[in-house]
């Protein structure tokens, strides 16, 4: 379904609603439908083992997984994406894979190539060249970390954005990679075109470092234990870290960021996993800690059976709630019929609580992805009324040096050009009170894609798009320097 999809014009007999709820059963797409899992038992698939043994990391391992039911020419252009595109290195695991094409009919030769296209799980998690735009692949604007958490890191990774809550990376890697991940800086293998930020401390140091500042500041509650994902740390290890955290009497929330809930369920419905969990909860409960996780699915397609398990096995194992974060992107999910789809996939069938979509970041060769500011406002819309008032997910955009806003909450925006103007009520930890007392009164500007302007703001970017050091704003330029020193001093 296009962008602009217009949830008005469809009025269903059924229900005479713009979107026509109906209750739909999950079901776990038949994977011997792919040549290279013809044989694969459902023993094999559910083992954590099997599954992280057979992701799909280069196009070598596609090709041995779908054969010739897709054309040379879709390898191609994935395999250029890899070269000059790419700002993630592949890795699917089969879980995800299979999520792929699931209704397709398998035909002979070629007979998925089109529907692999056309797929919204492929269009994140396997971009190829010819997705990306070619007039403004990247905005001007946009950075590696275009949230500029290293900046705000207070101990290596443990970013101190908001006032009472922080965001803890302990790992640089996950069991799947997005191709928008807003961490890109850092997390994954560098790719031909971005070499990764390093961490710098040993693992154990900066997990050390992390907890010493949660101990020496109690204004913190709110704990965001992340990294990557927790799912790639041995669990001994991830609940070793999370007991000296509930040891912290001002931390009051913890919530664990893990997409792998969704893409390799398996991990969370290992018995070694289910009983750590089990204590861990126990131990937060007795303390009167809330202990949620957080996921990322961004299609309806991606809640399957095993999901719903998954998902039902940490609400059992003590877990206060599993929510969801999905991003808004283009050619994936930005469109109402589609979001409201996975809200009622994961509410209804996994117990997932709908809680975020977030516009996607100003990462570079993100714009194929983006959609506007005033388009999200009219998905928020367009949403509204049909899910639980709890379960309607808010649409945020993540303001560089702001934070999450609604996206609502513009203070200003300039439609022809793109520009949205956003205020905060809060400093974060580069702003101190006495350095820059102008931090609650500025504006801060995120930028819509260039390609979604009228002609006339396309034109005014033609103009002004190649942005020089002394065209920058300042506080990008404070920005710039603020980074460089703060990556310096590791
Ligand atoms: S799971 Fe999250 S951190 Fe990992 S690649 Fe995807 S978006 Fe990035």
């Amino acid at each position: 379904m296009s962008t602009e999809t217009s949830i008005a014009t469809h009025l269903p007999a059924e229900t005479g609603q713009p979107y026509p709820y109906r209750r739909v059963e999950l079901v776990e797409p038949d994977w011997t439908r792919f040549p290279g899992w013809r044989d694969v038992t459902a023993v094999e698939w559910a083992s954590v083992q099997w599954q992280r043994a057979h992701c799909v990391k280069n196009v070598r391992q596609l090709r041995d997984l779908l054969g010739d039911l897709v054309d040379e020419r879709f390898y191609a252009d994935l395999e250029r994406d890899q070269a000059e595109r790419a700002t993630m290195s592949m890795l699917v695991p089969p879980q995800m894979m299979n999520t792929m094409v699931p209704e397709a009919p398998v035909g002979g030769p070629g007979s998925l190539t089109e529907a692999l296209y056309a797929d919204p799980v492929r269009h994140y998690m396997l971009p190829v060249f010819s997705d990306r735009r070619t007039d403004w692949p990247s905005h001007p604007h946009a950075t590696r970390d275009s949230l500029h958490e290293h900046d705000m890191w207070v101990a290596e990774g443990l970013t101190h954005r908001y006032p009472t809550k922080v965001l803890a990376e302990l790992l640089p890697t996950c069991p799947q990679y997005c191709g928008h991940c807003t961490r890109m800086d850092l997390v994954g293998n560098s790719t031909p075109v971005i070499a990764k930020l390093k961490l710098a401390g040993k693992p154990a140091d900066r997990l050390g470092d992390m907890l010493d500042y949660l101990r020496r500041t109690p204004s913190v509650r709110d704990v965001v234990v992340s990294g990557g994902d927790v799912a790639n740390m041995p669990w001994p290890r991830l609940e070793a870290f999370l007991t000296e955290v509930l040891e912290i009497g001002s931390v009051r929330d913890i919530r664990l960021a893990t997409k792998a809930l969704v893409g390799l369920p398996q991990h969370w419905l290992q018995d070694e996993v289910r009983a750590g969990m089990a204590r861990v909860a126990g131990t937060a409960r007795s303390r009167g800690v809330s202990l949620a996780i957080h996921t990322h699915a961004n299609h309806a397609n991606s809640i399957t059976p095993l999901v719903a398990q998954a998902s039902a096995a940490m609400l059992e194992a003590g877990v206060r709630d599993v929510r969801n974060q999905g991003v808004l992107l283009d050619g994936v999910n930005a469109d109402p019929h589609t979001l409201l789809d996975l809200c009622f996939r994961l509410l209804d069938g996994a117990q997932i609580m709908p809680y975020y979509f977030y516009l996607c970041d100003m990462i570079p060769f993100s714009e194929h992805w983006r959609v506007s500011v005033a388009h999200a406002q009219r998905l928020q819309h367009h949403i509204m009324g049909y899910l639980p008032g709890f379960a309607t997910p808010r649409i945020v955009c993540d303001v560089p040096f702001v934070g999450k806003r609604w996206v609502h909450q513009l203070a200003d925006y300039d439609l022809e050009r793109g520009i949205s103007s956003w205020t905060k009520n809060y400093r974060t930890s580069i702003e101190t009170a006495g350095t820059d007392d102008d931090a609650l009164s500025r504006t801060y500007a995120f930028y819509d894609p260039i390609h979604t302007l009228p002609p006339a703001g396309q034109a005014w970017w033609a103009q002004h798009g190649t942005l020089d050091e002394s065209s920058l704003k300042a506080a990008e330029m404070a920005e710039a320097s603020r980074r460089t020193a703060a990556l310096q001093a590791w």
